[in-house]
């Protein structure tokens, strides 16, 4: 683990003042603590210090690295991905184009469904170079945590091999990667009966995802149409008694009382949130849980987006995660879906840039080393070809980064 001075940063965002306040709400610009002029050193992986002006004799050492004047910033964390499945599902987006609504498209064998068919069908070989070549896809907008779901294969066996091909996806690149158990995402057709289905993903495969350590969190789709809140009780019950963290789809078609379920259950995260009653997002706030906004998913399936006035004055911490899936959301690209956040959600530029880092680490619970460049954090950092945050928001995400670093090592 190489130690690197990164000089002649033209403008650095640490993301300092929230790390040390621990505070994820209220964000303002001067809460990004962006210095101009600026050094970083990183050594063993971590951020050893940062500052502007003249760099210390201590560092001043170390191998320099020249940023050109450009923006440095941590790497991004996306939250919400889905990135293990079989085939594809772009025909569905060119039908949908040419008038034809989602129930046709459900009636002609598509949806979840599909991809539930072709990611059982699907070699764990071949479903592991696609999970690949996804990350290399983040990973070339800067994201450098993921949170990547299963949901495909939706019964015990098939939901475990998915999670193996994320196991050794993790060994593989370098990311971090935090795992999800998608066990309830879509009936599918194996099981005649809803609840001998949630039955068997409850008893058959969370005992056997524990035992393994399998995943740092079990999740469900709890929405109108797939499931209740009443419907998915016994299987979060079954993920809390055997110790197994919770986060979830909530309220992305109508208020289901999905948000206020995640408080009561400590989720991590509710995400999707459109049609979130008040008293869910306040009950969320309360909870410490965060709010995982989607906009991708709006913008891409023509959906009304989320309003982040009503986060903002219950004091509900927001991200910003991509939703990347193969049918209602095949964007991949972070910077993307942060600049669409601020357009369409209505979160200021800065309270975006936190959607995707701090507030994402939080997300995760990884913010005591995650979405931050602090000292003692982990050296997850992007030298952009921009030159300031504000041009970052503004071009959404066209712009490759010139380097991305995880743990200190270019990648
Ligand atoms: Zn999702």
């Amino acid at each position: 683990m190489a130690k690197i001075l990164v000089f002649n940063i033209g403008s650095l965002v640490t993301l300092e003042t929230l790390a040390k306040e621990k505070r994820h709400v209220a964000i303002s610009a001067e809460d990004l603590s962006i210095k101009s002029n600026a050094w970083l050193a990183v050594g063993q992986g971590k951020i050893l210090a940062s500052g502007t002006g003249v760099v210390p004799p201590i560092y001043a050492q170390f191998p320099q690295l020249d940023a050109k004047g450009r923006l440095v910033t941590p790497g991004l964390v996306d939250a919400h991905t889905h990135p293990v499945f079989g085939g594809d599902r772009t025909h569905e987006f060119a039908a949908r184009l040419d008038g034809k609504t989602y129930q046709d498209i459900a009636k002609a064998g598509g949806g979840i469904k599909y991809s539930i068919r072709t990611t059982r069908e699907a070699s764990s070989g071949d479903l592991l170079d696609r999970c690949l070549g996804l990350l290399k896809t983040f990973l070339r907008h800067g994201v450098t945590t993921v949170e990547t779901k299963t949901g495909y294969g939706q019964n015990a066996k098939e939901e475990i091999r998915c999670l193996e091909v994320l196991a050794e996806a993790k060994k593989r690149v370098p990311q971090t990667l935090s795992v999800t158990c998608l066990g309830l995402h879509d009936q599918p057709k194996d099981f005649a009966d809803k609840s001998e289905y949630i039955k068997h993903m409850t008893e058959e495969l969370l005992p056997e995802v524990k035992r393994r350590g399998l995943a740092d969190w079990v999740d469900a789709f709890v929405e109108n149409g797939y499931f209740s809140v009443e419907d998915v009780t016994p299987y979060f019950a079954k993920a809390q008694s055997l110790g197994l963290a919770i986060r979830l789809h909530a309220d992305e078609f109508a208020p289901s009382g999905a948000a206020e379920a995640a408080a009561h259950w400590g989720a991590a995260s509710a995400d999707h949130m459109q049609k979130a009653s008040d008293a869910g997002i306040k009950a969320l706030a309360e909870s410490g849980g965060v709010a995982v906004m989607l906009p991708a998913t709006s913008f891409y399936t023509k959906i009304p987006y989320a309003d982040a006035a009503r986060f903002r004055e219950r004091g509900c911490p927001i991200a910003v995660a991509s939703d990347f899936n193969p049918g209602s959301c095949y964007l991949s690209n972070l910077p993307f879906v942060a600049s669409l956040s601020a357009l369409y959600c209505g979160l200021s530029p800065y309270e975006a840039f936190v959607g995707v880092t701090w507030n994402a680490a939080k997300a995760l619970r990884l913010e005591a080393r995650k979405g931050a460049l602090a000292v003692g954090y982990d050296a997850d950092f992007v030298i952009h070809e921009l030159n300031t945050l504000e041009q970052w928001i503004a071009d959404f995400g066209q712009t490759d980064p010139s380097a991305v670093y995880c743990a200190g090592v270019k990648v």
